[in-house]
């Protein structure tokens, strides 16, 4: 007997599982480690309707923190002047990145003042 080779995570060979639902058993195991050849789902085993495969490009957390606030940090400033000029009475002028800058260094001198 040579080594077993490693569970293919990628593939379910149950061919009755018809859902993309990814079983969370499966998940948990995968992802706590416990997950291989013996595995059974406590979910009916392989009866378990769910998938137990990850999908295509699926990369493990190797126990990083992933933090996923990191990327939503910057917010675009064509986002900003549209949710500030949201802020300014209807009909006023047309905000374009001056008038908008201007009128957050208003804004914020007002702020300060206060
Ligand atoms: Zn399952």
């Amino acid at each position: 007997m040579g080594p077993l080779k490693k569970p293919d995570l990628y593939t379910d060979k149950r061919d009755f599982v018809r859902t993309e639902i990814i079983c969370k058993h499966f998940l948990d195991a995968v992802t706590k480690k416990t997950f291989g050849w013996g595995w059974k789902c406590p979910n009916g085993g392989d009866q378990c309707t769910y998938k137990h495969c990850l999908p295509p490009g699926f990369v493990l957390d190797e126990g990083e923190d992933v933090n996923l606030d990191d990327d939503y940090d910057e917010i675009p400033i064509e986002e900003l002047i549209e949710e500030e000029r949201a802020k300014l009475p209807p009909g006023g002028t047309k905000v374009t990145l001056e008038t908008f800058m201007a009128w957050k260094a208003k804004k914020e001198a007002e702020a300060e003042a206060i």
